[in-house]
């Protein structure tokens, strides 16, 4: 989606909202491909005093696997964005959040589908204190008790001969 800004470019005071869904089911990211519901983009360009100023938010519902215990859950991804919006840049040393416009269009859902998948994050947990998986026997521990033997110390092993011994 493009957004024209021919009617608000000059015209210090106006807004123009938007609102529009996007499809970035195939979007592979770290080998998964997590953004399996439509991902909401809305927000307004508004002229502040002949600014350009552009405010969204990008959210969805991601589907992901823990990387701890390998569980999938379902986790609200929201990303907000905030820049200032120029047909040309004023001096050299710009501001880092200033975008250039193509002519006095932007297009919107390229920068929301790139700032969206570049904030995801690189590592996945279901919870920051996940337990993860017992490398022994496999359980979850978030939702079971480890079943491993427990390893007798060959000290203790040796007492407990001793004390088996009939007198
Ligand atoms: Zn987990
Ligand atoms: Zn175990």
């Amino acid at each position: 989606m493009r957004l024209n800004l021919q009617t608000i470019i000059h015209s210090p005071g106006m807004t123009l909202p938007f609102a529009f869904q996007m499809d970035l089911s195939d979007v592979e990211i770290y080998s998964e491909k997590p953004v399996t519901n439509p991902v909401e983009v809305s927000g307004e360009v508004r002229n502040l005093a002949g600014v350009l100023e552009l405010k969204a938010v990008v959210v969805t519902d991601l589907d992901l696997v823990c990387d701890r215990c390998l569980k999938t859950f379902r986790k609200e991804k929201k990303v907000v964005l905030d820049y200032l919006l120029a047909q040309e840049l004023q001096d050299e040393e710009a501001e880092e959040n200033i975008l250039l416009l193509e002519g006095s269009e932007l297009d919107i859902e390229e920068l929301a589908s790139t700032s969206f998948i570049l904030d995801m994050d690189t590592k996945t947990l279901c919870s920051e204190d996940c337990e993860g998986l017992c490398d022994g026997c496999g359980v979850n521990l978030n939702e079971e008790a480890c079943r491993c033997q427990p390893e007798v110390d060959p000290r203790w092993a040796a007492l407990s001969q001793l004390l088996d011994k009939p007198e």
